[in-house]
């Protein structure tokens, strides 16, 4: 089939996620068909090459086609492709689990296997719940999330989100959640310095909790970026505070590390910068490197040892499973995976990318529309704004981002800003010259929507 073919069926049999499918018929929007990846390079199937500025939706880590993944996927496949995961097991998900745990110093240790990062965060909620009703205290059943925050699109997750556009229109759907304030530095919503800034927003999370903590099961968070809600960055010192909240407040500290974890932010879980322990974690995107679908929620012992009973009435029992629970090929995949970061000593690896990220983030500084550049670890973002002094965004229907899109790809590479915010977040793999280029290309972008000059 040619490309119109293709393009032509693609519409007619496909309902893509996040799309307004009739905004596909104007020829800027259509799809681009992707043959084949390697490293950090996308080729569609006319032969452009792109630079894979977004980890292929945050999920990539060690570039396209790694040939040891690839060999994993293969030599899995041969022993035992699937298997029940009740009253069966299998190797990879032993090794992993094994090696994932004492990556975390056995501190978080009983790991719960389903297929991506809403589900991961499902069964933590689930979880938290039911850990109080085993606890005797079946009042707690709320939870406390966060203005802006995202964990997924199955209604649990929708639940404990907070970003309008996406999450509002389920509302009658949901369950009901007490929101907390942003801790968006850039727009505070406590008016603070960055430099005097001792964590006032968290006031919003104790003054719910004054009032109803009896009620309350537990908070979610996402460790020092708020992903989709716009790269919304903060620093740890808000985690630890927060830690010491929940235990005064006996509230469980539920982190969704799904597009975080696996040394995103630079190490192997982002609460790590924090100095803290969460009382449950959710993981998913870079757990395989991004080659298959597999999330884990891990916890303690402490809400482990609720549930483990002799259990003759099942009421102890986690009531919760998926016909791909603990995937073997994805198992092998991320077992793999682990062990490639291992050899590759993964921590120091990334340090002169994460700097040199900074070094090359310096240049959009000047530029008239550049509110904020900030970062953590190899997550980059600039916000874009119509004015510098008052922070006044562009609109949505200015459609600067998309703009912004289309001008990168001309020039070789995939950005997807997202509202008014160009981002990095690229496979670990980039090299310094690569990163020179993609920001290279990423301000010439810029420069095109929006010139520099008066
Ligand atoms: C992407 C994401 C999710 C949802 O993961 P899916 O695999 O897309 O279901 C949950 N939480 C955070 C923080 C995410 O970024």
């Amino acid at each position: 089939m040619d490309k119109t073919e293709l393009l032509r069926d693609d519409i007619k049999y496909i309902w893509r996620p996040f799309t307004q499918m009739k905004s596909l018929e104007n020829e800027n929007n259509k799809p681009i068909i992707i043959k084949k990846g390697k490293g950090i390079y996308l080729e569609d199937i006319d032969g452009n090459k792109y630079i894979d500025a977004v980890s292929s939706w945050w999920v990539n880590t060690l570039g396209h086609s790694n040939k040891r993944i690839n060999k994993a996927i293969y030599k899995q496949s041969k022993n035992i492709e699937h298997v029940i995961f009740a009253g069966f097991t299998h190797t990879p998900a032993i090794e992993f689990s094994k090696k994932l745990v004492n990556l975390m110093n056995n501190k978080l240790n009983h790991v719960f296997f389903s297929d991506n990062g809403s589900t991961a965060v499902e069964v933590a909620l689930k979880m938290a719940y039911q850990y109080f009703v085993l606890k005797g205290q079946p009042q707690k059943r709320k939870f406390i999330a966060l203005k802006n925050s995202y964990h997924g699109d199955t209604l649990g997750a929708v639940s404990v989100g907070g970003i309008d556009m996406y999450h509002k229109l389920y509302k009658p759907l949901l369950f009901e959640i007490e929101q907390a304030l942003s801790p968006y530095c850039y727009r505070c919503p406590m008016n603070c310095d960055k430099q005097s800034c001792n964590c006032e927003c968290l006031e919003s999370v104790e003054n719910i909790l004054n009032n109803t903590a009896n009620e309350i099961a537990g908070i979610i968070i996402e460790p020092l970026v708020q992903a989709a809600g716009g790269m919304i960055m903060y620093p740890p010192k808000y985690i630890t505070k927060l830690r010491k909240i929940c235990d005064k407040y006996n509230i469980l500290l539920i982190d969704d590390e799904v597009a975080m974890g696996f040394y995103r932010t630079g190490k192997l879980f982002a609460y790590e910068h924090a100095g803290i322990v969460p009382d449950i974690i959710c993981a998913a995107k870079g757990i395989t490197a991004g080659y298959m679908p597999l999330s884990v929620t891990v916890t303690t012992d402490e809400i482990y040892n609720a549930f483990y009973d002799d259990d003759t009435d099942g009421y102890k029992t986690f009531y919760h499973g998926h016909s791909y629970t603990a995937y073997p090929l994805a198992l092998a995949v991320a077992l793999e995976n682990l062990k490639i970061l291992e050899e590759m000593n993964i921590e120091e690896y990334l340090k002169p990318k994460i700097a040199k990220f900074s070094k090359e983030l310096e240049k959009f500084r000047n530029h008239k529309n550049v509110g904020d550049i900030r970062q953590t670890g190899m997550v980059c973002a600039i916000e874009l704004v119509k004015d510098k002094k008052t922070k006044e965004p562009f609109n949505y229907e200015d459609g600067i981002g998309r703009k912004i899109y289309l001008e990168g790809l001309k020039l070789g590479a995939i950005l997807r800003p997202m509202w008014n915010c160009i981002y990095f977040i690229t496979p670990y793999i980039i090299t310094e010259k690569q990163i020179e280029k993609l920001t290279d290309i990423a301000y010439k972008s810029l420069l095109k929507v929006l010139p520099d000059k008066e």
